[in-house]
């Protein structure tokens, strides 16, 4: 009798492993979107879109910009790969896999005095993620995996377009293209306000990418306590139950409307929408090793909902996420 190894029937092979994961990433697209995406940044982009004659204008600068941007890096920053920067390389590589993207290539830029990473994408064009070296220094392995993932996020909802015309109509964009400054000129006030609402919702969608790829959220959480603060002195034990107090603070002050001149929510805004998408069905298709029985969990449209109540700055509510 012929003995057969039952497990010779199984394809281990990489590309096996590769087809799988494609399909496993393509059920989580729902009309070219991530599931996960918040709905106002979806929103939100169809109305710049429908900008008459803008979308084209930021692509055909875009499509300048970044390729020009990547060469400037690799004349002044450090390029990670397998064999430079090996642990970072590995981070990158596991988040793009995770969320079923391209391994970007990553650049660390010395800026040791900023904590700061951001990714550079074209519809057309390889993407692109820079992190500081202040960011490097002063994050845990897993806080840098928590960044990593929220770049990749950026590159996994098409973002590139739209931040590279956020801050061509914000002008903080530093490019030499002759008349853009006339161009950007007309754009009415309304508009740049629209860019920044925009901004704000993005990055709640990248947030939620970045805890998809982490190993725990906590690192998330903690992750944005250190921008609060500028990770002083490497300083590991952050106060989360004090941090979130600050929110009762800001909702009792008409000055957080300030806020609305940001690009970026504050961070405890984000912590908050963060343990939203904790209480998620959403976070747990992508993670089911990490559902417990016990969880009684909301389904995308109230999680979004939710989420509203605390990221938009004139109409956000008291917490209502208890400690
Ligand atoms: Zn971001």
């Amino acid at each position: 009798m012929v003995r057969t190894n039952p497990t010779d029937a199984i394809d281990v092979s990489f590309s096996h492993y590769l087809a799988g994961r494609k399909a496993v990433t393509e059920s989580h697209m729902e009309g070219g979107i991530p599931d996960y995406a918040y709905g106002s940044d979806y929103v939100l982009r169809q109305k710049i879109k429908a900008i008459p004659g803008f979308y084209p204008l930021a692509k055909a600068i875009a499509n300048t910009y970044v390729p020009r941007a990547k060469q400037e890096m690799n004349l002044h920053a450090l390029r990670v790969g397998p064999s430079q920067f090996p642990d970072v390389y590995e981070i990158v590589s596991d988040c793009a896999m995770r969320l079923g993207i391209g391994i970007p290539t990553v650049y660390i830029t010395h800026a040791p005095f900023e904590i700061n990473a951001r990714a550079y994408c074209t519809e057309d064009d390889d993407p692109l993620i820079e992190i500081t070296s202040g960011m490097l220094e002063r994050v845990t392995p897993g806080e840098l995996r928590a960044v990593i993932g929220h770049e990749c996020g950026h590159i996994h909802n098409n973002h590139g377009i739209y931040s590279i015309a956020a801050e061509m109509v914000l002008n903080s964009l530093q490019i030499a293209i002759p008349g853009i400054q006339q161009i950007m000129g007309l754009i009415s006030a309304p508009l740049q306000w629209a860019f920044k609402m925009w901004s704000r919702a993005g990055e709640v969608s990248c947030d939620r990418a970045g805890i998809i790829c982490s190993d725990t959220p906590e690192d998330d959480i903690t992750l944005q306590a250190k921008l609060m603060y500028g990770a002083a002195l490497n300083h590991q034990e952050v106060n989360i139950d004090a941090v979130l107090k600050q929110y009762d603070l800001l909702q009792d002050t008409p000055v957080r409307l300030l806020e609305l001149e940001n690009e970026h929510p504050l961070c405890v805004r984000r912590i908050f929408a963060m343990k939203e998408f904790l209480n998620s069905e959403v976070l747990y298709t992508w993670r089911p090793e990490w559902k417990t029985p016990d969880m009684h969990l909301i389904g995308k449209q109230e999680l979004d909902a939710r989420c509203e109540k605390y990221i938009s700055v004139a109409r956000s509510e008291k917490r209502r996420v208890k400690l």
